[in-house]
């Protein structure tokens, strides 16, 4: 079965191309061809003229066990621990894990795809994510070896920094680790600890860095290691954001992700939203949109080593794609975006998430029936699985309805 998308433009994300369409291959779900005909097309998706087509985004770094909300802990605090440990003491923590993982994990899965989010990087233990990951209406990445952060007081997560990265290397996954989260002396140590292992290369991809000295990002870029930011959290916890300009003035790799809305936004569109302006408050000068949509597409698709097949809009590459109505210009339309300027979301070659007008595609792609009516944003939607059902079990484990903002729904209870 293929079928031809048609938007008003796609980024593909590195050109901008007018008045073509997307063929692709539901069979193997990948992109056959960019081209303007559509005559061997099952299923037409023609999209309004003012709508844009990018790779699906890509979260760079969550905790989907932590989708829940609100924030706890605000700082400024100098090490991410007292911040854990308030998280760990607060009432609401107690009320989180009322809700069994696997519907924490739900809630994260449709708190990042009704964003335009098609792919997570969830940083926990394996053993944690396992059951999981496959059941989720989104793609959440696999293959990765891991270390909490790297410091004498992290979780210790995985089997020791040195034999994670080792790995990875091996199997040519990506290494990912929390990194300098604080200020004190400890934190500081991150990627001076790293070098020591031997830890410090291109399949390593660390998160925060908010202690990176100048002589830290030079080590980092020459190893052509691998930086996520969440500014949003960072600015909730350490009342700062990362030294983001002397990243890119060293051409380090650098992405974007939501951290878990107990400290981060509440979707990566807000995070998209405070990191441009947070910048130009940094720096009185505006960091590039386009830089922007390179942090959630083919940056990550670099950092986590699945660039062959995620991140852009090429024949060959998976068809996950996020449609985002134009409001301002091509480039700004993503940092313009809410809600109901996520058209549709395709993954697979396949809609997942679309306005309801589109109900006569959905049934073609869903002939059992397995997607849903929602409410979200105050608008009727079409979402794959039963997120109405998902919600009303979230709130029988709690007892109460719990508004959650990053799934805006609307629902009798
Ligand atoms: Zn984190």
């Amino acid at each position: 079965m293929r079928v031809f998308i048609k938007p008003g433009f796609i980024v593909t994300p590195e050109e901008i191309i007018e008045n073509k369409g997307i063929y692709a291959d539901i069979t193997n779900g990948r992109i056959v061809s960019i081209s303007d005909y559509y005559e061997k097309a099952d299923v037409e998706i023609v999209l309004p003229k003012n709508t844009i087509a990018f790779p699906g985004f890509i979260n760079a770094h969550d905790h989907l066990l932590g989708s829940y909300w609100p924030r706890v802990g605000e700082g400024p605090h100098i090490t991410w621990k007292t911040w854990d440990d308030a998280l760990k003491a607060s009432p609401l923590y107690k009320e989180r894990s009322k809700i069994p993982n696997f519907y924490l994990y739900l809630l994260g899965a449709y708190k990042n795809l009704i964003s335009g989010v098609t792919t997570v990087m969830d940083h926990i233990p394996h053993k944690v994510n396992d059951n999981f990951i496959d059941k989720l209406p989104i793609r959440v990445i696999k293959n990765y070896t891991l270390a909490h952060e790297v410091s004498k007081y992290d979780l210790k997560w995985g089997d020791g920094v040195d034999v994670e990265h080792k790995r990875a290397v091996e199997n040519d996954f990506p290494f990912v680790t929390h990194i300098e989260e604080g200020f004190d002396e400890e934190s500081l140590k991150g990627i001076d600890y790293l070098k020591q292992y031997g830890a410090l290369t291109e399949h390593t991809v660390m998160v925060h860095g908010l202690g990176l000295s100048d002589e830290d990002l030079d080590d980092i870029a020459k190893a052509k290691a691998h930086l996520v930011t969440c500014p949003v959290s960072n600015y909730f916890m350490f009342k700062t954001i990362a030294r983001l300009k002397e990243w890119f003035a060293r051409d380090i790799n650098v992405s974007l992700g939501t951290d878990s809305p107990m400290s981060g936004s509440i979707n990566i569109l807000e995070e998209i939203k405070f990191l441009k302006m947070a910048y130009k408050s940094k720096y009185g000068e505006d960091i590039d949109d386009r830089t922007i949509l390179f942090m959630i597409t083919k940056n990550p698709a670099k950092a986590f080593r699945i660039n062959k097949d995620f991140g852009y809009i090429k024949p060959g590459y998976i068809a996950d794609i996020t449609i985002v109505k134009f409001k301002g210009d091509i480039y700004s339309s993503i940092v313009n975006a809410w809600f109901n300027d996520i058209e549709m979301v395709i993954m697979g070659s396949k809609v997942v998430y679309a306005f309801s007008e589109y109900e006569e595609i959905f049934k073609k792609f869903y002939p059992q029936g397995n997607f849903s009516k929602v409410i979200l944003d105050r608008k009727e939607r079409l979402i794959i699985g039963d997120l109405n059902t998902i919600m009303k079990q979230v709130y029988g484990f709690l007892g109460f309805k719990k508004e959650l903002p990053f799934i805006p729904i609307e629902l009798e209870y």
